[in-house]
């Protein structure tokens, strides 16, 4: 009976559930340094991002809140 791995995900957040977009397409920009750019789609409501710079590949692997899905607190 130690910690459970599952209060990880089970714990009160403090939002309720977040649509993500995940990443269709992925780069370095080259332009103005090393930044890392992607774009994004939701698979929900199939809406696709324009090319966004993150500093780090982490950011974009764990996707962004689709703007249209999360509006309001989500459905
Ligand atoms: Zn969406």
């Amino acid at each position: 009976m130690g910690a459970r791995q599952q209060d990880l995900f089970g714990k009160p957040a403090r939002g309720k559930r977040r649509w993500r977009a995940h990443v269709i397409d992925a780069g370095i920009n080259p332009c103005i340094g090393p930044q890392h750019i992607a774009k994004f789609s939701c698979q929900r409501c199939q809406w696709a991002s324009d090319w966004e710079a993150f500093e780090t590949i982490g950011a974009i692997k764990r996707g962004i809140p689709c703007p249209k899905c999360n509006v309001g607190g989500g459905a």
